[in-house]
């Protein structure tokens, strides 16, 4: 029969893999929870007016990347593209924005998104996101930026990724520099390439983000946007770029970084790294003062980021940044042959767990002759083969092999068997 297939741009999580993960997810918890972020978990599904009200209509997640489909009940529903509608949804259900409170919170998971497969961008992706709500100012964007900076640090890809850094301004701000960024793409309709005619009409900033080089030259002679600014934002961004030259983060100020989501205002920025090819981007965000209200919400101001764990992933792999210690070889390789052996043996392995919390111990089961438990053991990655017999059974002793290092075998009573483990395997803890 033939075999079924996952679906294209949804990968498998392998085993080989899964390690790198948990250490990633667990790098970024230990750093968010440090800075007093607490991780919120929501559905993966969601209804489909929740996505348009907040991404926006006009904007590629909504026009033509969403998993949506009807239920049963002919609701429409839609895989959740990306966290941050899901968070403040959330958030407002649960009354977590009631009074003006300040919320820190994180997230982890799956993301849909029909994009075209390749390196670095799936269809099925996942993502870490941060959200903190309810502060206005700007010390707050400079917190969310300094969690990124110190990740990438103990992460060891400090050096590899910059810092792009950019104001959209108010809404009323975009909404003047709109009308003069039209008025002069106009002027230049028929040489801008096909995706920014048709975004002309309906997200003519989005044509900032243009990739045709032809579109990027004419953009080159554009009004800027921070010729339109608003005080407040200027005055917000002056001092988020004063925090962080405290800080000792550098940044690159990116005038036509605008992000392709509707509900940003004021401060963007991306983490972009050149290792990665196209898919450049490992962790992108921003404020989003009016999103809250836009969902139905009293006003509260937001700020947030959402990182790409594949991207991250990739990027730690090219970089040769996997520690080793996260490998799961086993500390130990327990050898066992004979009927008593295994019995003995199976107890002597509940016992080392108990007195050693922390040793890895892989029992052999299943049985085999000694020869083929020995390739087993090498190719464990064990460090240290125990070998129990019948003989050894009845005698309560064990013999202990050193399967890395040049040492001789040793047979030792069980019972010295715990401090010989701990001392030999240092760092056991
Ligand atoms: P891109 O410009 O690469 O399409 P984006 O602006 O659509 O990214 P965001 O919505 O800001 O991405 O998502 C934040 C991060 O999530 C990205 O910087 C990236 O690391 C990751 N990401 C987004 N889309 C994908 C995807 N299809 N596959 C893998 N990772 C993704
Ligand atoms: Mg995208």
């Amino acid at each position: 029969m033939a075999k079924i297939q996952s679906i294209r741009g949804m990968n498998d999580l392998l085993p080989a893999d899964s390690a790198l993960w948990q250490y990633l997810e667990s790098t970024v918890s230990g750093v968010l929870g440090r800075y007093g972020y607490q991780e919120i978990r929501f559905p993966i599904l969601e209804q489909t007016e929740l996505f348009k009200r907040s991404i926006g209509e006009v904007t590629d997640i909504v026009e033509k990347e969403m998993y949506t489909f009807k239920d049963r009940n002919d609701d429409s529903l839609t895989l959740r593209p990306e966290g941050t509608a899901c968070c403040v949804r959330a958030c407002l259900q649960n009354g977590l924005l009631d009074n003006q409170q300040v919320q820190r919170l994180w997230y982890t998971g799956p993301m849909f998104r029909y994009e075209r497969p390749q390196k670095g961008r799936l269809r099925q992706f996942h993502q870490i996101g941060v959200e903190s709500f309810g502060v206005a100012t700007a010390d707050v964007d400079a917190e969310v930026i300094m969690i990124t900076a110190r990740l990438w640090e103990q992460l060891g890809i400090r050096e590899h990724v910059t810092l792009e850094l950019n104001t959209i301004g108010s809404l009323e701000a975009r909404a003047n520099y709109r009308t003069a960024l039209v008025e002069f793409l106009q002027q230049h309709f028929n040489d801008l390439d096909e995706d920014s005619q048709r975004r002309m009409e309906s997200n003519p900033l989005r044509i900032l983000d243009s990739k045709s080089p032809s579109t990027q030259a004419i953009l080159d002679q554009a009004p800027s946007l921070m010729d339109y600014l608003d005080d407040d934002s200027r005055e917000h961004f002056e001092t988020l770029k004063t925090l962080l030259d405290a800080a000792g983060v550098s940044y690159n100020i990116n005038p036509r970084l605008v992000r392709g989501l509707d509900y940003y205002s004021k401060t963007v920025f991306e983490w972009v790294t050149d290792k990665l090819g196209a898919q450049g981007t490992v962790c992108a965000g921003g404020r989003y003062d009016g999103l809250v209200e836009q969902l139905g919400g009293k006003p509260a101001p937001a700020v947030g980021f959402a990182m790409g764990v594949e991207r991250l992933c990739l990027l730690l792999q090219e970089l040769d940044k996997v520690p080793a210690e996260i490998a799961a070889d086993p500390d130990v390789y327990f050898v066992v042959a004979g009927q008593q052996a295994q019995t003995a043996a199976f107890q002597l392995a509940e016992q080392l767990r108990s007195q050693i919390p922390a040793l890895k111990l892989q029992l052999h089961c299943g049985g085999g002759s000694f020869k083929s438990q020995f390739k087993k053991a090498d190719k464990s990655g064990a460090a240290i083969a125990l070998i129990v017999g019948d003989n050894e059974a009845q005698e309560g002793v064990v013999n202990v092999k050193w399967l890395r290092d040049e040492i001789e075998q040793k047979t030792i009573k069980n019972d010295q068997l715990p401090a010989l483990l701990i001392e030999a395997l240092n760092g056991l803890s």
